[in-house]
């Protein structure tokens, strides 16, 4: 970080000259020196080249208004004011608080000057750099020689090995030295909560809004586990939301506990519309324990908060009206929220303390902000246990953590406090918009059929679009009044030949021939549904990213509509089944699966699956009990009904499970299967297009094997 940018002064001997000085010295101690033409020219340098360590001005031409502008953009930065003798210095208390430092135009001072800004830049530095990870650097600087794990020690090992040198040549030499053992005292222990640990822990809680934070290193899958492990008893009752990820259902294999299920509601695109209000009324949740075996009032429950597609709560309503005394919002998804306004109310630790609650929140870090993979959060707010917890916490944290992760987890909370934070995630949401609304102006322009994009009619600003009920775009039959509300930034593409109510047009394009088009062009998919894909305008996502998905979608219509050959088209795709795909062409392909879809009737399938669930013989941890003992066999999927299953069944997509282990699909939860069986169909006719489904086994021969108890 060691770039200056110099607004020159207007040209006058006294002000130039030294500047000119000024630059020479900079340039000597290893400054880069960059000549904005401007203050416009200078903000816009400055919005897009965040190593920009130091703007050097006259104070007299710029003044305030131009530092204004630049706290705007990022508000730590070090300003260099020049003024001259009679120069006005209109400066308020409040101003005194930027980092503005003024010096005087004068010759043979750029040697002092020069010392003064590499003294500034460093306390910039120093300021911005969260305090993990200023230890953990300072650490792999001073290059001590340890004696303990792990062996590879600091990548010497890998550097005495042929194969290994590749290895430290492609991570290279810090990522290795950061990698240290959690016998380094200087830097604390995450497991103990010390030190710059502790100071980083302090500082993300702060960050976030939270009054505890807890950095995990094994994702929101342990998060997940770490909070159910300790909020939730053996024999007790849990209140889990349906669409829960797969790591609470292996919570409820480790723990003895009865669940009872929030079942959100869903469209006919198979899109999650959440938990609607009237089930976190007492009545409903006491109906729920009257008909379920071994059940009492729930100690916990677990929302995911938001749905995979983006839909955020209100969760001021939820931490009021749900009658349980410990509330856990898996966010998995957007650890974002807090950092800018149009998410307020609807993240987790907003708002005060929820009397006689405790709230704890979930985000993988990894995700959507900028760390490394496995990086995850737990946020607390309320009373709690704080030896207990951590007892829980420690059974699943391994006593070697890396550091690195650790430190992404710091760094992803420092990249998003502050202005430069908010811009950034200000970004996101405007580029997300602009996409939105660049696809509907091709679908508008577009002769014959375009993709559209699942939202309001009206997308004008950048806000949570509320679901409100009765309007038409979302689909949803039961949506409530200031409940629910759609991210700008998950984007879901609608495919054409289905519409918001499920009714099927004549002709069709399945989302998956899409997703395969794109994937073969480099651009990933983050979810695929019959006729819908989700794609995720995060941080990272910069305007080419966005341009090449946009022409991604505009090449695909235009193949498609020249009816192109699969081969042509889909090489990967037509590599899978030469014989199969050898004449084939693409808009054949699009109505065969189109036609299987419409034949079974998915849309109503889909709503039927969800509708009604299996049947709970024995708890999940019973399930998993009887499995342990090896009292299973496996059976074909079809032949499933009246067994009880020892397994979580999990297609993807939707990505949500739709039988539990323990349960039964009997007659009246049949449709589960019917749908499980269309899925599996579509394979069946078309090679490539199998279904993947989490707990069932498919065979060489196409069929699916699941595992029941005997
Ligand atoms: C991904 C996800 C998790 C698990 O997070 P990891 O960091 O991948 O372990 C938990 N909950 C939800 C809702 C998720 O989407």
């Amino acid at each position: 970080m060691n770039i200056i940018a110099i607004l020159l002064p207007e040209h006058v001997f006294y002000k130039a000259e030294p500047v000119r000085e000024l630059a020479q010295a900079l340039t000597d101690q290893g400054y880069h020196i960059v000549y904005p033409s401007g203050s416009q020219d200078l903000l816009t340098l400055l919005e897009q080249n965040p190593r920009i360590a130091g703007i050097i001005f006259d104070w007299e031409q710029y003044g305030m208004d131009l530092c204004l502008a630049i706290n705007e953009i990022n508000e730590y930065l070090p300003l260099y004011a020049f003024i001259s003798t009679h120069s006005v210095l209109d400066v308020s208390a409040n101003d005194m608080r930027m980092a503005l430092y003024f010096f005087e135009y004068g010759l043979n001072a750029a040697a002092d000057i020069s010392q003064r800004i590499r003294q500034y830049t460093a306390e910039y530095i120093d300021a911005i750099m969260p305090p993990l990870t200023k230890a953990l650097f300072h650490y792999v600087e001073e290059g001590k020689y340890t004696f303990c794990t792990p062996g590879h020690m600091a990548g010497t090992a890998y550097q005495k090995s042929p194969v290994g040198s590749l290895f430290y040549d492609f991570f290279g030499g810090n990522t290795l030295k950061a990698d240290v053992s959690i016998s380094v005292t200087e830097l604390g222990s995450l497991l103990d909560h010390t030190s710059s640990h502790l100071e980083a822990e302090e500082y993300i809680a702060r960050t976030f809004g939270a009054e505890q934070s807890y950095m995990v290193t094994n994702g929101t899958s342990t998060s997940n586990k770490i909070v159910g492990m300790y909020a939730s008893p053996a024999g007790s009752t849990v209140l889990i939301d349906r669409n829960c990820h797969k790591s609470l259902a292996h919570l409820l294999l480790m723990s003895d506990v009865v669940p009872i299920y929030l079942t959100p509601s869903r469209n006919a695109y198979g899109i999650l519309g959440g938990i609607p209000q009237r089930q976190f009324s007492r009545a409903c949740i006491a109906q729920k324990v009257a008909a379920t075996p071994q059940a009492s009032w729930p100690v916990h429950a677990v929302i995911t908060n938001s749905t995979y597609d983006g839909l955020l709560y209100n969760t001021q309503y939820i931490k009021q009206t749900l009658a349980v005394p410990s509330i856990h919002f898996d966010s998995a998804w957007v650890p974002y929220t807090n950092f800018h306004p149009i998410y307020r109310g609807k993240s987790d630790m907003s708002g005060e303390r929820t009397p006689d609650k405790v709230i704890f929140e979930t985000q993988s870090t990894h995700k959507l902000l900028a760390a490394f993979s496995q990086a995850s959060i737990i946020h607390i707010k309320g009373d709690y246990d704080e030896l207990t917890f951590n007892e829980a916490y420690m059974m699943h944290t391994t006593t070697s953590p890396h550091y690195g992760i650790v430190a992404s987890i710091e760094m992803a909370a420092a990249m998003v406090r502050g202005k430069p934070g908010r811009r950034l995630i200000q970004r996101s949401i405007e580029r997300a918009l602009h996409f939105r609304k660049e696809v509907y102006r091709l679908l508008q322009e577009s002769e014959g059929w375009f993709f559209d994009i699942w939202q309001p009619e009206i997308i004008e600003d950048a806000v949570c679009w509320p679901v409100e009920p009765g309007a038409p775009w979302h689909g949803f039959r039961d949506a409530d009044a200031d409940h629910m509300y759609l991210d700008p930034i998950k984007v879901t593409i609608l495919t054409p030949g289905m519409d918001e109510t499920g009714e099927m047009a004549s002709e069709g394009i399945p989302a998956s021939l899409v997703a395969k088009f794109l994937n073969e062009r480099g651009v990933v998919v983050e979810k695929t549904g019959p006729y819908n894909l989700l794609f995720l305008f995060s941080i990272g996502i910069d305007k080419t990213k966005a341009m090449s998905l946009l022409r991604g979608l505009t090449e695909f219509k235009r193949a498609y509509d020249l009816n192109l050959r699969v081969r042509n088209m889909l090489p990967d795709l037509y590599a899978e089944d030469p014989d199969f795909y050898r004449h084939m062409r693409i808009q054949d392909l699009a109505q065969g699966i189109h036609g299987l879809i419409r034949q079974q009737h998915l849309p109503q399938l889909m709503l039927n699956t969800f509708a009604v669930l299996p049947e709970m013989k024995m708890t999940p941890y019973a399930a998993f009990q009887q499995q342990v003992r090896g009292n299973v066999e496996t059976v074909e999927l079809s032949q499933m009904v009246g067994r009880i299953s020892a397994n979580m069944l999990l297609p993807y997509s939707p990505g949500v499970p739709v039988v539990m282990p323990g349960e039964m699909i009997t007659e009246g939860s049949r449709a589960v299967l019917d749908f499980l069986l269309m899925l599996c169909s579509i394979g069946q006719h078309y090679p490539g297009f199998e279904t993947d489904i989490h707990g069932a086994e498919l065979t060489d021969d196409g069929r699916y094997w699941v595992r029941v108890l005997k």
